[in-house]
């Protein structure tokens, strides 16, 4: 069986930046389990998956910023004033908050630094302006289940328990 839309792969994984350091990679005897073709994983790298079978393996799979969590906006770096948050918020680096992006988006910011009344946030994800390299292995496709489609994502190890 191939990989394909409307697969259930699980796969074992090590992802590493352009500089070849370790980014993340699956823990031993848990692999990633997903439901191909509905956007779960990063599109440069669901795309080089299909066809695929279970056993294949593939080293350094290159995926670009594009295909996989964007450029790096330098306009999402922001200096913003205390003010502009509810009084007994805790701002602290690393904290994570929902705000309008100058296009007036909802969108995703991170506290990086606050310097007195400056807090200087960030809507770039950590991965963003990477090319990330993939080395995978598949080890298992099936056919998802009619429930599994209806839900869009993948049940049962490793999937979704609920
Ligand atoms: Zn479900």
């Amino acid at each position: 069986m191939k990989i394909a839309k409307g697969k259930v792969v699980s796969m074992t994984y090590l992802l590493k930046n352009n500089a070849g350091e370790e980014l993340d990679r699956s823990q031993p005897g848990e692999p990633l389990v997903y439901l191909h073709g509905t956007g779960q994983i990063v599109p440069g790298l669901e795309k080089q998956l299909d066809g695929l079978a279970k056993g294949d393996k593939r080293e350094k799979l290159v995926v670009t910023p594009e295909e996989a969590y964007g450029e790096l906006r330098p306009d999402l770096k922001i200096s913003v004033n205390r003010e502009q948050f509810p009084k007994d918020a805790e701002l602290e680096p690393g904290m994570r908050f929902w705000a309008h992006t100058p296009e007036g988006q909802k969108h995703p910011f991170t506290v990086v630094s606050v310097t007195g009344d400056d807090v200087n946030i960030d809507g770039n994800h950590p991965l963003a302006g990477e090319t990330l390299t993939f080395s995978i292995e598949i080890e298992d496709v099936r056919d998802a289940t009619k429930e599994e489609m209806e839900h869009g994502h993948a049940h049962g190890p490793g999937g979704h328990s609920h």
